[in-house]
């Protein structure tokens, strides 16, 4: 199965993705985490997001593309798929759908995570992350077992630059201006379309997730 989680930054799509994931044994696709990758390894994508990612706005297309298709490759075609953060836009969406094509897949649904943006800076602004593991934490919902270090590996957490206030406000207009347009796009594809709200606890979220009919079968 292929999976794109849609939704606003915030919503919990990471969070639940790596839950499915696991859960799945499937393989967890986030162009964000690969980017902020690409940048810690000082790549040549690396260098040119950075700006992009710091401004709070979207890395371009082609870029995009190019990334995703790679790490496609390298993952077996029967495995289940969770892309969380991509595409976003309806270009990465064409694209993606290309690309799928060219394995013998096709994107089978989508589920859209929905909060209130009040509920989404609350999170961001409390969000910290593993720089070495990836794991994320949120000093209000979430905090690690001692302030400021990772529970799994010991290592310094972080609040990454793109969750100060000011650059959340951007990311929040880019998704409606440039990712919100996905909605309609992909309900009026062949592909199942789901909804859940996501301003509940995350295990409340997860089962309406884990239940969803084309999930649970
Ligand atoms: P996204 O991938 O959509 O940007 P994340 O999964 O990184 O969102 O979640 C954003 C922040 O909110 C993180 O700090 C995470 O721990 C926290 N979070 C995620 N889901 C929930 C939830 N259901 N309730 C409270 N906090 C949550
Ligand atoms: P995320 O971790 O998904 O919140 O992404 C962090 C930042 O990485 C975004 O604000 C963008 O600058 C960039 N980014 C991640 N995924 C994409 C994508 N699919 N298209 C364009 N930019 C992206």
């Amino acid at each position: 199965m292929v999976l794109v989680l849609l939704g606003p930054p915030g919503v919990g799509k990471g969070t639940q993705a790596v839950r499915l994931a696991e859960e799945f044994h499937g393989a967890h696709v986030s162009t964000g985490d690969l980017l902020r990758a690409a940048r810690r390894d000082g790549t040549p994508l690396g260098r040119k997001a950075q700006g992009y990612m710091d401004d709070g706005e979207l890395v371009p297309d082609a870029l995009i593309l190019d990334l995703v298709r790679e790490h496609l490759s390298e993952i077996a075609s029967d495995r289940h798929v969770v892309f969380d953060g991509f595409p976003r836009t309806t270009a990465q969406a064409d694209g993606l759908g290309g690309v799928l094509a060219g394995l013998g897949r096709t994107v089978d649904l989508v589920v859209l995570f929905e909060a209130p943006d009040e509920t989404l800076i609350k999170r961001l602004s409390g969000r910290r992350t593993c720089p070495s593991c990836g794991a994320v934490y949120n000093v209000f919902f979430n905090p690690p077992e001692v302030a400021g270090s990772c529970d799994r590996c010991g290592a310094t957490l972080e609040h990454r630059t793109d969750d100060q206030a000011a650059t959340v406000r951007r990311r929040l207009e880019v998704y409606q201006e440039q990712t919100a347009p996905l909605i309609a796009y992909y309900e009026g594809s062949g592909a199942a379309f789901e909804r859940i709200r996501a301003d509940r606890p995350v295990e409340d979220v997860y089962a309406d997730f884990r239940a969803l009919p084309e999930v649970a079968k």
